[in-house]
């Protein structure tokens, strides 16, 4: 057994049900569970007094804590293929028809690499707990090889076993060759959860569920997919929905319906199903969204790169819809800040809904945190993480907010966190675990993972550029 102490923050922020915000604050950690917080003071009384040394003490004067930070809608190994498209302001359909090719060279080694790199900087900007969206598996590549990497960097991992099974052929969007035979992704989905699901409190890794999308995949393997998730305790089921004009009209061509009442028709929806984005829902898909308990998740810069829209997160939320937040593919943010991205929630809120007088309502910075903590934990399903009280997992952040960026924002230091520039973490520690110390990465070098992700990301450029898809790659400069 082992005891951690960080003390003398200057504010902690629990996003306990009394969202309390405590000064000079301490979080004491048993192994890889928080045992005791408050006042540093008053906290180290009580160790006294109880004849209690903490293993190690971490000062962390000049700092906020605050919950790890929870990424629920990801694709890493779009960090292979950032900036592409994106310059120029693609909507989604053009971007996907862009990159499909380029995605279709990777193997094992370029989706290790990439989720070692995308996790890294998600870590870095003071992600805890990352669900990553893997639905392209070319060249022998598995979900294995993302796990590989959670595993080593030492976060808390939900990766979602994805799929694409419409090729253009039968009327989907994505080419054939990046799609896969139905019954290998169900035998696939299955063998991964055998392998590395672990349903218990205080998981470190989750597997989920995650059809593409409504253009990527056929009806029965939505149908399929979720009876199988639903014999696995804890197996959650996750997909992109109501993200773009274009799709609401895709479903209506090909289904009938809009996205929503078409993924509830097949039995998709409920308080294990989360979606990512849902822009365009409409009064009533509000409704069955809280009636049904679905969760979705945010991803504001992707919505505006995409120019896919503004997502309702005011009146969802409203609601009682649960929302969390995430960064989407890098290749759709080309960033992993989930601390930018939160702000990025935030500001898209307010300009969303534009007014000259002064809103009580208006969305908050303290909101904005709470949808990359607690929102994220519940879109998740974990009572576990999201929040710094006694018994919740060891999963805390702290930034330092005594340097340039936040000069001068005294007054409010929690709002400035978010109101002011992102900053990247300077503590993180995990089931317990420091994971950052001093702003580093503890025992990764990032140098030569960077030269290592950079040379991959090359050659698949350069291999779809010399396969003919020059008139596809024009914005592209190699
Ligand atoms: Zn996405």
């Amino acid at each position: 057994m082992s005891r951690l102490l960080i003390e003398n923050a200057e504010v902690l922020v629990t996003m306990d049900s009394a969202r309390r915000e405590i000064e000079n604050g301490a979080v004491l950690m048993r192994d890889n569970v928080i045992e005791m917080l408050g006042d540093s003071v008053e906290l180290n009384r009580q160790l006294d007094a109880q004849g209690l040394q903490p293993d190690r003490r971490i000062d962390a004067r000049g700092c906020i804590l605050v919950p790890g930070l929870v990424n629920c809608h990801h694709h890493l190994y779009q960090t292979l293929t950032r900036g592409i498209g994106t310059g120029a302001g693609k909507s989604l359909f053009d971007w996907l028809r862009m990159l499909y090719p380029i995605w279709a060279l990777m193997d094992a080694e370029a989706i290790y690499i990439s989720a070692r790199l995308g996790l890294a900087e998600l870590m870095l900007s003071g992600a805890t707990t990352v669900a990553d969206h893997l639905y392209l598996f070319p060249n022998g590549a598995r979900l294995d090889d993302e796990i590989r990497a959670a595993r080593e960097l030492g976060v808390r991992f939900h990766p979602t076993r994805g799929s694409m099974s419409l090729g253009q052929s039968l009327g989907g969007l994505p080419p054939d060759s990046v799609c896969e035979d139905e019954s290998h992704i169900l035998a696939d989905c299955e063998r991964v959860i055998a392998e590395f699901h672990d349903p218990a409190p205080l998981s470190m890794l989750r597997i989920g569920l995650a059809p593409c999308s409504p253009f990527s995949v056929t009806p029965e393997l939505m149908r399929k997919t979720a009876a199988l998730a639903r014999r696995h305790p804890g197996v959650r089921l996750h997909t992109h929905l109501a993200e773009t004009i274009d799709e609401n009209r895709f479903c209506e061509e090909q289904f009938g319906m809009r996205p929503l009442p078409y993924m509830q028709s097949l039995g998709w929806t409920g308080d294990d199903v989360w979606f990512a984005h849902m822009v365009h829902p409409n009064a009533a898909e509000i409704d069955l969204l809280a009636a049904t308990q679905s969760g979705v998740c945010h991803c504001p810069s992707s919505n505006m790169i995409l120019a896919s829209g503004i997502a309702p997160v005011r009146e969802m939320r409203e609601h009682g819809v649960r929302i969390g937040l995430g960064v989407d593919g890098s290749a759709s943010n080309d960033a992993n800040q989930l601390l930018g991205e939160a702000r990025q929630a935030m500001l898209l809120q307010r300009v969303g809904w534009p007014g000259f007088e002064s809103r009580a309502d208006r969305f908050s910075a303290r909101e904005a945190l709470e949808l990359a903590t607690l929102g994220g934990a519940a879109v998740l399903g974990r009572d576990d993480i999201g929040s710094l009280e006694a018994g919740k997992a060891a999963d805390l952040v702290a930034y330092r907010v005594d340097g340039i960026e936040h000069a001068g924002a005294g007054g409010d230091r929690v709002a400035g966190l978010l109101t002011c520039a992102p900053v990247n973490a300077w503590l993180s520690v995990i089931n317990g675990q420091p994971v950052i110390e001093q702003g580093e990465i503890c025992g990764l070098d990032l140098p030569a993972l960077v030269q290592q992700h950079n040379a991959q990301s090359a050659r698949l450029v350069q291999g779809a550029a010399q396969q003919g898809n020059r008139h596809d790659l024009s914005l592209i400069h190699i």
